[in-house]
């Protein structure tokens, strides 16, 4: 099949197309216009396959997108590219509308157009899956409540309400254009060659270089926590047996109070790291509590039930297991944390 994933070369794009070329009769073609959140080094491994082509790009040019779906000849569309994190969209929205919003809308427009010149047999195989996030729903306070896919949108920051924007955008080219979307919202992601500024990476470097871990607030807010490779498998699940036009909640059901989670992470660090910088007795004294973000929501978590029920996904790692995994390829790849 031949796959055209935008934003390949970012954390989640980068282990689809990784899993992906592992198959030989897959081709993959990867839209990335390459931000400074982007890492080639997360893709080297499939640079030299025969079957994989790269082309910058920026999913905003309406002109040189078209062309290369006319040119590739797409059966799916797996859209990760956005901007994506939340307090850069708080000091800087514009990209944020820009890539989110219209980068969303560009795609839709000319998938449309491709889609409609295919032929009856191609139709009926192609999709465009929209990758979303739980932010869309907004915040669940200290309720012991969880987002359902019907759950209203209702979200916080200029990212989540972007991504919220895009998922409509998404939902609107089905009901009124009858393109053959799909579109899923997941919970935080974390494991190998994520940027250095997302909070997991950013526990372990300064555990490494002996600094300060900066915790918002009182590190009461909660994330529910999915290993990136059961996110790969469920979107790929989704993409297989996901009826169109629906939307599925993904989400590892590991809902962790932010300052637990970097105590689980100094924890480990400090039995894994012999060499440890001296006067350094625990990692746990460099916990600073830090002004908290604007706008900062207290509690995410994912009801998966309908993905688990209707197509038979569920995460393989615990948190557990995938932390560890997780803490060992940042110390086997220090040089990814450009410490
Ligand atoms: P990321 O920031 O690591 O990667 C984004 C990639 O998109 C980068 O390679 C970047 O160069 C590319 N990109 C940005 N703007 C572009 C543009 N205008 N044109 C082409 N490429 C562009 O993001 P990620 O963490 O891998 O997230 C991927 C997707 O998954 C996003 O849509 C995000 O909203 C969603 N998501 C992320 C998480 C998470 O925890 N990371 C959770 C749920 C959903």
């Amino acid at each position: 099949m031949k796959y055209l994933i935008t934003g390949g070369a970012g954390f989640i794009g980068s282990a689809m197309v990784r899993k992906i070329i592992r198959n030989k009769e897959n081709f993959v073609l990867n839209i990335d216009s390459l931000t400074y959140a982007s890492n080639l080094d997360s893709l080297k491994i499939v640079n030299n396959s025969p079957n994989y082509t790269f082309e910058k790009e920026d999913i905003c040019n309406e002109v040189k997108i078209y062309e290369i779906f006319k040119k590739f000849n797409p059966d799916y569309i797996i859209h990760f590219a956005a901007e994506s994190h939340v307090d850069n969209s708080i000091q800087s929205p514009d990209i944020f509308i820009k890539t989110n919003i219209l980068g969303t809308y560009n795609l839709l427009n000319n998938s449309l157009k491709y889609y409609k010149d295919l032929d009856s047999k191609k139709k009926k195989v192609f999709r465009f899956l929209h990758i979303s996030t739980d932010e869309v729903f907004g915040d669940l306070g200290e309720t012991n409540q969880f987002f359902c896919e019907d759950t209203p949108y209702n979200p916080s920051s200029p990212y989540s309400a972007s991504k919220a924007s895009s998922d409509h955008l998404v939902k609107a080219w089905k009901r009124t254009y009858d393109l053959p979307i799909l579109l899923t919202n997941c919970s935080n992601n974390y494991g190998p060659y994520q940027h250095k500024e997302k909070l997991i990476p950013t526990v372990i470097r300064k555990i490494l270089t002996n600094s300060n871990i900066p915790i918002y607030g009182k590190g009461e807010n909660i994330r529910d926590w999915l290993y990136v490779e059961d996110h790969i498998e469920a979107i790929l699940t989704v993409l297989k047996y996901g009826k169109i036009g629906q939307s599925y909640n993904i989400g590892g059901n590991n809902q962790i109070k932010n300052i637990d989670l970097v105590k689980q992470i100094c924890s480990l660090m400090d039995a894994k790291t012999k060499d440890k910088p001296k006067n350094l007795e625990s990692s746990f004294s460099l916990i600073k509590f830090v002004q908290d973000r604007a706008g900062h929501d207290v509690k995410y978590a994912i009801n998966a039930e309908k993905i688990k029920t209707d197509l038979g996904w569920s995460p393989n790692e615990t948190f557990s297991t995938g932390i560890e995994k997780t803490i060992d390829w940042y110390l086997d790849n220090k040089s990814f944390l450009q410490l």
